[in-house]
Order: C-alpha cells, then sequence, then structure tokens
C-alpha cells in the first residue's frame, strides 16, 4: 500500500496563520497538486466528479487544510474519557466505516493545523481529572496514521502527551507508515493500535488500505520503539468459516510478532453493528459489497438519542465473545481483553 498522496487540496485561508498550515501549502505547491480556497472546512463545495458516486470517491483523495473551531472533546467511544480532533474522515473504503454514515455527505479528508489551540483544550481537559489519568482517543473521525506522513500532527501530538504525567494518548489504524514516529518521545504514554482482522474481511471490506503482514510489520517497528502495543479486531463478523478465519488471523498474528511485541498486549473486541442510514448509504458506495445487513437476523439495540444498531443476536454474540477469547488465551495468554462491544 502506498502513502496517500491528495488529488487535490483546499486551504481555509485562516488556516495559514498556523505554520503547519503554512508548510503543508508550500508542500502541496511543490509537488504540483491543485490547491483551492475554502472559505470553511465544513463547505467544501465542487469536488469534481460526473455523478454522486465520482464526488465521493474524489473526496477520499482531497484533503481539506483547515482551522478546529470546537474545541470539545466528547466522545462515546469504551477505549478512552475524550477524542482528539487531529483530523476527520479517511482515504480507506472499508465499506462497514462508520464515518460514511457520520460524516454523511463530506467524506473529504480534513486536516488540523492549529495544533496550539488543540493542545491547549487537551492540557485543560487533563487539568480537570487531575489526579485521575485522561486517555483521549485520536482515531473517532479518522485514521490518522494514513495521514501523518504529510502533516506529522499525531507525531506532535505523541510528544506532547509524552510530557505530560498524567495524559495518555491511543489511536487505531489499518496503515503501516509509522517510520517517522518510531523517534516520537511518547515516554510511554501513547498505545499504538493497529485493526486486524481475519482475511475473508480484509479481502472483501477493506479496500484501501494496508495489508495484514504490512500492520503486523509495522507493529513489531512499534514495539521495537517501545511503545505499549494493542489490537483491535473489528468488525468480527459472522462470515463463512469465521472460526477457522479468526484462528488463523490469532495463528499468524502469533507467529509473526517478535516476542518483545507480546509483553502488555492489550485486544479490543467489537462486533459488527449497522444501522439502517448506514445500509443505505453503503448500498449506494460500494453496491457490490457482500457485507450482510440483514436486519431480520439481528438484534436492534437501542442506543443514545434514541438512534439504535442492528448488532448480532445475544447467542451468536455470546459465541462470537467466547471464541475470540479463547484464541486470545491460547496464543496470547498475557494479554489483556480490555472489552468486546
Ligand atoms: S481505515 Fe478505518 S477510518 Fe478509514 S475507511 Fe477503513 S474503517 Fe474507516
Amino acid at each position: 500500500m502506498k502513502e496517500f498522496e491528495p488529488q487535490l487540496v483546499y486551504i481555509e485561508p485562516g488556516a495559514l496563520e498556523y505554520p503547519l498550515g503554512r508548510e503543508l501549502k508550500e508542500k502541496f505547491e511543490k509537488k504540483g497538486v491543485e490547491i483551492r480556497e475554502t472559505t470553511s472546512h465544513n463547505q467544501v463545495r465542487n469536488i469534481p466528479g460526473k455523478n454522486e458516486l465520482q464526488q465521493y470517491r474524489n473526496a477520499k483523495s482531497t484533503l481539506v487544510i483547515g482551522v478546529r473551531k470546537t474545541l470539545k472533546f466528547d466522545t462515546s467511544k469504551p477505549s478512552a474519557e475524550y477524542a482528539l480532533p487531529l483530523a476527520t474522515g479517511c482515504m480507506g473504503h472499508c465499506h462497514y466505516c462508520y464515518l460514511q454514515t457520520t460524516l454523511g455527505n463530506k467524506p473529504y479528508i480534513r486536516t488540523y493545523v492549529n495544533l496550539e489551540d488543540i493542545f491547549e483544550a487537551t492540557d485543560k481537559y487533563i487539568k480537570e481529572r487531575e489526579p485521575e489519568i485522561t486517555r483521549f482517543e485520536a482515531a473517532c473521525t479518522s485514521d490518522v496514521v494514513g495521514l501523518d506522513h504529510l502533516t506529522h500532527s499525531l507525531k506532535k501530538t505523541i510528544e506532547h502527551i509524552g510530557q505530560t504525567d498524567l495524559g495518555r494518548l491511543r489511536f487505531v489504524t489499518k496503515y503501516h507508515h509509522v517510520d517517522h514516529l518510531l523517534d516520537a518521545k511518547h515516554n510511554g504514554n501513547t498505545r499504538f493500535r493497529f485493526s486486524v482482522n481475519s482475511d475473508h474481511v480484509i479481502k472483501h471490506f477493506e479496500p484501501g488500505t494496508s495489508s495484514f503482514l504490512e500492520r503486523i510489520e509495522a507493529a513489531g517497528k512499534v514495539a521495537k520503539a517501545d511503545y505499549p502495543l494493542g489490537f483491535i479486531v473489528a468488525p468480527l463478523i459472522l462470515h463463512e468459516n469465521w472460526k477457522e478465519g479468526y484462528y488463523d488471523l490469532f495463528e499468524r498474528l502469533e507467529a509473526i510478532l517478535p516476542a518483545y511485541a507480546k509483553k502488555d498486549l492489550t485486544f479490543e473486541l467489537i462486533q459488527h453493528r449497522f444501522t439502517k442510514t448506514a445500509k443505505n448509504i453503503i448500498q449506494k458506495r460500494y453496491p457490490k459489497s457482500k457485507l450482510e445487513m440483514n436486519e431480520e437476523e439481528r438484534k436492534y439495540k437501542w442506543g443514545r438519542y434514541g438512534r439504535g444498531k442492528y448488532v448480532y443476536k445475544d447467542e451468536q454474540a455470546g459465541e462470537l465473545k467466547e471464541t475470540i477469547q479463547t484464541y486470545i488465551d491460547r496464543f496470547f495468554p498475557e494479554a489483556k481483553m480490555e472489552y468486546f462491544t
């Protein structure tokens, strides 16, 4: 998988007031990428394409350089107290990705250059919770690693959190472009997680992301650089021969990972879920997708604000959880399973 290079760049004039904004403008000018101006990163218009589908695909290779004005970091993720918004949107084409719904008709990739403001807000959140640890999730609205070779904003965030006593950072990625992050002064405050899955899921539902092997090799490098390491196995899908598929995943993971990467490992497990809105969008954008989304075979789980999701029925979810737990116990007896949701 090659590193992401945008085909088109938009810049908010305000972004040029920040060093990173100016640096990025210069970088893309040198590369000869078309740069356009946009009044706001929330309202980018005229992304090329004859129809919605083409515009969607082009949006995924469009980078918008903007200023993050909302500095409220709320999240409903089980893995952290707050989100840390460095970017929104992703170049990947995972069929099941929830960003398709949450970003609606704005699937373009936004990167925020006002890191100074973002770090100030981060410090305030940490202070408020003293003496408790405060965890920030940097991958709530994007796969930041996939973008960071261009911006280095994740690297700066890792180093910023590294300087704190009580701040912790985590993010998850399906990209292997980690080399520039290996010498970041993380001080053990950042947990680097890779998203992994069975061959079946990666092959059928995760176009535009790094291969399993690339991800695992990157995980080895990250562990060598002394980052706490973790894996998110998500979405867990009950595809044909799923038991063998997931067994094979853990077996290969164990075989490839170097010994030093196996200490202090965490696993997070998330079963596949979808909403009616998501289903409609996925069917439009990936019409040939084999992703199973049959409401009748699922359980409806009520969520916040009355917006529910379809998850697996209790019995199936139970079997899924137990099976994966057995594999983790077998191949990684010292690892910690943080949650299954
Ligand atoms: S890599 Fe992650 S954020 Fe990007 S499309 Fe896939 S699931 Fe979504």
